[in-house]
């Protein structure tokens, strides 16, 4: 196992009617912005008993939070926190919200051009404004987390960032909160988490026991529970462990010690960005394509997942990693996400569009080994096809 620091500052508030708890994590002479989406919280009513818990503080609401959050619109939160002296951010929504709203802590409190808070990875950051979060949606575990992933519109760019600044102070977890989800969501959820935990283990065993067993433990209640949670959206406990599965998919736990690949993030993250496909739907195309391709290097820990995951103990090494890449892929369509490009009406020029996007952006030594090049990106997304 690699030598770690493990650090997580962030308070979870876990169950039915928690979001009342605001009141006491929140300073009771706080300016708060309430940050959401479009629609869904003020519909589902949760925005509504977020405002009640918040009683008398000062409120202001920030609107209109998109999927793959903006750069553009971000700013004009920015503008508002600093024109108003708002001193505590609350996101209400799912991944897009809250890394939004990191985004604006970041950036409302950065001296210079926010732009370079994404261009530097997030090195940059020396501050940022406290902030907590009302999870509405299960996936990203950016509710426990120090990431963020921003697009710029107008550049067609979606980078990520990291600090440690951005770790949100508390996370509200209140399953009952996720019922109103489509089944799109739940199934993008379930896929996202999926491939977080396949990018901290699918690499190359370094002795991690804990966090191999505790990976493999994830992956198997995703698989069971994945579908049953679209066809029982009501059903409290498969909600309450899918929510926390998320979380604990991507809060640092699994990652501490061992190797991560997230080269299928970053393949996807270009995909969204140049043809607006769900994150978690890039996520499907590139994954199997991508173990594909580096199975070789992955062979051991590939072994290890279609034993231990899919209980796959018969053929040669070869059968058994591609038989357990076909159940990945299997299990994907099961949630109703499509696995190769063909299936969003995109052939080879996308493949192009993406490789000059990835090197662009400097991503051109992906992967545990840092050897995914563009050439090799462009296998994994011709074999995607
Ligand atoms: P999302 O983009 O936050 O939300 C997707 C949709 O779900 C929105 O249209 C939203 O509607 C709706 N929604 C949310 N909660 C709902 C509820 N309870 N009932 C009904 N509808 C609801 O989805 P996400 O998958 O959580 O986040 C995706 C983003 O996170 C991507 O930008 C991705 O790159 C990023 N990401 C971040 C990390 C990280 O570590 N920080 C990791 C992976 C991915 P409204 O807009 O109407 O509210
Ligand atoms: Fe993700």
């Amino acid at each position: 196992m690699f030598n770690f620091t493990y650090y997580n500052p962030t308070r979870i508030h876990f169950g039915k009617n928690t979001i009342v708890e605001i009141d006491t994590l929140i300073p009771s002479n706080a300016r708060v912005m309430v940050l959401f989406g479009g629609s869904s919280a003020k519909r589902t009513g949760t925005l509504a008993e977020v405002k009640q818990a918040l009683g008398n503080r000062f409120v202001v609401e920030f609107e209109g939070i998109e999927p793959n959050p903006t750069y553009e619109t971000l700013m004009q939160a920015v503008e508002q926190v600093r024109e108003l002296n708002i001193d505590f951010l609350l996101a209400v929504g799912g991944g897009s919200v809250i890394d939004g709203t990191k985004f604006v802590a970041a950036a409302a409190v950065f001296e210079g051009e926010p732009w370079d808070i994404l261009t530097s990875w997030g090195a940059k950051v020396t501050k940022a404004m406290p902030f907590g979060s009302v999870l509405t949606l299960p996936a990203t575990g950016s509710e426990m987390n120090n990431a963020s992933v921003v697009t710029r519109k107008s550049l067609k760019a979606k980078l990520p960032f990291r600090n440690d600044l951005v770790y949100p102070q508390f996370s509200i977890l209140d399953p009952t909160k996720t019922f109103t989800l489509p089944e799109r969501q739940v199934a993008n959820g379930v896929v996202d988490a999926f491939v977080h935990i396949t990018e901290q283990y699918l690499t190359y065993p370094v002795n991690a026991a804990v966090q191999d067993r505790f990976a493999e433990g994830l992956l198997q209640i995703l698989i069971e529970l994945g579908p049953q949670a679209l066809t029982k959206p009501e059903d409290y406990d498969i909600r309450a462990n899918l929510m926390w599965v998320a979380t604990m998919a991507l809060n640092g736990t699994i990652a501490t010690g061992v190797p991560h690949d997230w080269a299928t993030h970053m393949i996807g993250h270009e995909l969204t960005a140049l043809y607006d496909i769900d994150h978690a739907r890039t996520l499907a195309i590139v994954l199997p394509a991508l173990l594909r391709c580096t199975k070789v290097a992955k062979r051991e820990k590939l072994l290890q997942f279609a034993d231990r995951v899919w209980h796959i103990t018969t053929g040669s090494e070869d059968e058994r990693i591609e038989a357990a890449i076909v159940k990945i892929q299997a299990f994907f369509e099961a949630m109703g996400i499509a696995t190769h490009l063909s299936s969003y009406d995109l052939g080879k020029e996308a493949v192009d569009a993406v490789v000059a996007q990835l090197e662009k952006h400097g991503m051109v030594a992906l992967g545990e080994h840092g050897n995914i090049d563009p050439a090799m990106s462009r296998d994994i997304l011709t074999l995607a096809l």
